[in-house]
């Protein structure tokens, strides 16, 4: 059964390895590169592009702790979504007081978003553009600082995106001029900063576009991830005194919750489903009139996730009608969509990767957290993949904030940003790369066709 016939891939990932194109040997990119450089010896061809790697990885390295002292900055001074100002300047700043003629504007539709820009460069006058898109994210969570990372999602969009004019510099020969954007991209841990952005038209002259986010290991799939916010309303009574007065929103807010363990198990594995009871009443001889509860519901297609939130709604409305509550379902204005996979960038990310010491698992554990780059991912073809930074802590604990600051994490942030810029390198330098990562990303197009449904159940 093929994709488009309802057949859903456990991961991502398969998904691509379903589909993958192998642009590994050397004979392919011979001919891919032969079309571009317009070189006339092959190994001249080959070297050409070579020495542009080489050029990003030299130039990162030389400039390694400048990345590391801004991205220990955002580190240092952790803010959360939406209040990111500190590091929005440290951002804005490093790309303005560098040489090499970077357009800065701060402030870029959203009042902690940023945006730089260089070029385009890279051919003869009147050959296209293609924009080349990093992306930074730099929001920290609530008491436990940078424990996603989002200070090293920064240092990669930086020191990839001035790796890749460091190798365009000069270049006169290319298949296309190549543009590169810088997006600083606030608030993913909160409200979804991209998805503002994205309708503020910030991503509608992008091409392509790359971020990495920190993880346990090297990987490159997600899950797509619904919130949902449950009140109970009853009324409150002495418990004690009058309880058969009482119409108890705690109950309900037990049951809905014992009513999705008991769903849990049967759900497909890589679906999840957990949740809080936030609010559960004010005092033990008060009947609860209210309760909340927030839940998050994930699943790696979308379409699935029509499905789990037909079931989660059922356990809700169940608990309120075996105890007389109202019940209000709330879905924030922002929806994460999952990110759609490229079989052609990613390809070309693990071998760019791999030849700097990156060793991506065959099997990866399934990191499910969600982000707002799956939206990104339905209008411009890219990839997010995930990196290691060498500590065995999970993100979003006290323990990852510490590794994120480590000196050790540079190692593996400026690899990823390196393998990133060398496969921007790729894809400008080949037209029929190029053109794959488009058709890639217009393969999966068909996943719009749930977006609909889902946004129709979004609100009540
Ligand atoms: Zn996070
Ligand atoms: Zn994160």
């Amino acid at each position: 059964m093929g994709l488009l016939e309802g057949h859903t891939p456990t991961t991502n990932k398969r998904a691509w390895e379903n589909l993958s194109i192998k642009h590994s040997t050397q004979s392919q990119k011979k001919s891919f590169c032969r079309l571009l450089l317009g070189a006339h010896s092959t190994c001249g061809i080959m070297d050409a592009l070579q020495r542009m790697k080489d050029t990003v990885q030299i130039h990162i390295d030389s400039i390694q702790n400048e990345l590391y002292s801004l991205s220990r900055d955002i580190w240092s001074h952790p803010e959360l979504a939406g209040n990111e100002t500190r590091a929005h300047d440290t951002l804005v700043r490093f790309f303005s007081q560098r040489g090499g003629a970077w357009t800065v504007e701060d402030h870029f539709k959203l009042p902690t978003a940023f945006r730089a820009s260089w070029g385009p460069v890279g051919a003869k006058e009147g050959k296209p553009v293609v924009n080349v898109g990093f992306l930074c994210e730099y929001d920290a969570l609530p008491d436990i600082g940078h424990a996603c990372g989002h200070n090293l999602i920064a240092e990669v969009g930086a020191a990839a995106a001035v790796g890749l004019k460091a190798a365009l510099e000069g270049q006169s020969e290319l298949p296309v001029s190549v543009k590169i954007t810088v997006l600083g991209t606030p608030a993913e841990e909160a409200i979804g900063g991209k998805i503002d952005l994205i309708q503020a038209g910030a991503f509608s002259d992008l091409d392509l576009v790359f971020m990495a986010h920190p993880a346990q290991q090297d990987a490159s799939f997600l899950k797509y991830a619904f919130e949902v916010t449950v009140k109970y309303h009853g009324k409150a009574s002495h418990a004690s005194a009058y309880p058969w007065e009482g119409v108890n929103a705690l109950d309900a807010a037990v049951l809905a919750y014992n009513n999705l363990s008991t769903l849990r198990q049967q759900l497909k594995p890589e679906w999840r489903l957990h949740g809080i009871i936030k609010n559960g009443g004010v005092k033990p001889n008060i009947i609860p009139a209210y309760t909340e509860l927030e839940f998050y519901l994930r699943t790696p297609l979308l379409r699935d996730l029509v499905d789990l939130k037909a079931k989660a709604e059922a356990c809700f409305r169940a608990a309120a009608l075996a105890t007389g509550c109202q019940v209000e379902i709330i879905y924030p204005s922002h929806t994460y969509y999952n990110i759609l996979p490229n079989a052609t960038l990613a390809n070309l990310y693990e071998s760019n990767g791999k030849t700097l010491g990156i060793e991506f698992s065959e099997q990866p554990d399934f990191f499910s957290g969600s982000t707002d780059f799956g939206n990104v991912s339905f209008i411009v073809p890219g990839i997010h993949p995930f990196f290691s930074i060498g500590s065995p802590a999970l993100n979003h604990t006290d323990e990852y904030a510490e590794a994120a600051g480590a000196e050790r994490a540079q190692l593996f942030t400026l690899r990823t940003a390196t393998a990133l810029a060398m496969t921007a390198v790729d894809v400008v330098c080949c037209p029929d790369l190029l053109q794959q990562t488009r058709e890639d990303f217009s393969r999966f197009s068909w996943e719009l066709r749930f977006l609909p449904t889902v946004q129709k159940h979004a609100y009540w």
